[in-house]
């Protein structure tokens, strides 16, 4: 079944397409302190190594602004040229005009309409910050916060619907709110002379069910390129259940350009997880191909060993390591599937589904492991180095079927 997406236009950030036909990009954020321009250039890398093809980074400070310009320059001298976003608050205006450069080197701006200023100040520092990205020919994504929503909008909202007949309940207020901070303000830069196509939108929170209402009726209310993401989704399998439940439900209705997992990483965890949940999600609904796919079984009483719960880790694992070298070297490599299974029930047929599969001996079956290629068996491993050899064979597959790009 395929997904009808919804029509928006194109925004051109940097080398990537958002919206329109252009695929769902993934994107992620550094958690490091920009000033800081080694740690910065460092996890920049990670995260474009593991696949995010948009890295935003926290522009907060002086220090941090002109540490911009010297981290593009480093990534550009690795031969990373993954576009930077500049993700400015309070004093966006201000640091834009005062570090020149630091615009020059972002491919695109993410402005919070409820954190440029309050009151009179607000209009002339957002104007000041598009005005920038204008000069500059910049994107900018207009992202609204339900944590930062414009209190002045709030409270003009909250009397309007106090002075209605049937009033709507407060959160009914809120989500327009939302929805109304991002078109206002989008409005507001076309005024200023941002074109159409410079601008996407997001109204990000940390609820599932709000999340999907707002974007529900974003969508229909505008056809700028939507930005997704659950706000401070939080850690391990609640952050990514709940991203996942939010993104499965709008990416189904065709909502949505590009994505954003924003989970807490666990301590000593690394910041690229984001990415590949963010992956993840895209290619288990059939939108994108990144990987190739492990299918395993869970499991049960047929199955006493360990064996196959450490063969499915390691290909897994393996997988993700050479990656980035078959991606450049395999190309169609992402779109296959490779099945580790526990025991004969449903070993032989899931694995001849797959492109490569293995079953593996469950509890009182015979101790080998047959392997099938394409639906075909090939070859029936036994002894202590299945695993092993089941990883050449893997190897020797994605060989022998995508054609190599760059030769042996
Ligand atoms: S394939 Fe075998 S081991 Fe795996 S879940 Fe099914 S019955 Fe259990």
């Amino acid at each position: 079944m395929s997904i009808d997406r919804r029509k928006s236009t194109t925004c051109r950030v940097g080398g990537i397409s958002i919206g329109g036909d252009a695929p769902i990009v993934v994107q992620s954020m550094t958690n490091t302190d920009t000033a800081d321009i080694e740690a910065t250039v460092s996890q920049v890398l990670e995260l474009a190594e593991a696949g995010s093809e948009l890295v935003r980074i926290t522009v907060n400070n002086i220090e941090a602004a002109k540490a911009v310009p010297e981290i593009r320059e480093r990534l550009d001298r690795l031969d990373c040229d993954t576009p930077l976003i500049g993700d400015f608050h309070f004093n966006g205006h201000k640091l834009l005009r005062e570090v020149g450069a630091c615009g020059d080197a972002l491919a695109k701006f993410r402005i919070n309409p409820g954190n440029v200023g309050r009151g009179k100040k607000r209009d002339p520092q957002f104007t000041e910050m598009i005005e920038v990205a204008c000069e500059k020919n910049k994107a900018v994504r207009i992202g609204v916060n339900w944590g930062s929503l414009d209190q002045d909008l709030l409270t003009l909202l909250m009397d309007e619907n106090s002075a209605r007949r049937e009033p709507l309940d407060a959160r009914q207020v809120v989500l327009e709110t939302m929805q109304q901070s991002a078109l206002r303000s989008a409005s507001r830069a076309e005024e200023i002379g941002l074109g159409h196509d410079q601008i996407i939108l997001s109204c990000k929170m940390s609820g599932v069910q709000d999340l999907i209402a707002v974007y529900r009726d974003l969508a229909g209310r505008c056809d700028y390129p939507l930005h997704l993401g659950l706000t401070e989704a939080g850690m391990g399998s609640k952050g990514i259940v709940a991203s996942t439940a939010a993104m499965g439900v709008l990416l189904q209705q065709g909502i949505g350009d590009t994505i954003r997992i924003s989970l807490t990483p666990e301590p000593g965890a690394s910041r690229a997880r984001e990415v590949q949940v963010a992956q993840e999600i895209l290619q288990s609904m059939g939108l994108r191909a990144f990987s190739p796919v492990v299918i395993a079984c869970p499991g049960c009483g047929r199955t006493t060993s360990t064996i196959f719960q450490q063969l499915a880790q390691e290909i897994q694992a393996d997988i993700r390591q050479r990656m980035p070298e078959w991606r450049e070297r395999y190309p169609g490599v992402e779109n296959m599937s490779v099945a580790v299974m526990g025991c004969v029930v449903n070993g032989p047929g899931e694995s001849k589904h797959a492109n490569i599969g293995i079953s593996l001996p469950g509890s009182g079956e015979k101790p080998v492991a047959p392997v099938y290629e394409d639906g075909k068996k090939t070859v029936t491993l036994k002894g202590d180095n299945i695993a092993g050899e089941f990883k050449g064979l893997v190897a020797d597959y994605i060989r022998s079927h995508y054609s190599e790009k760059h030769g042996q």
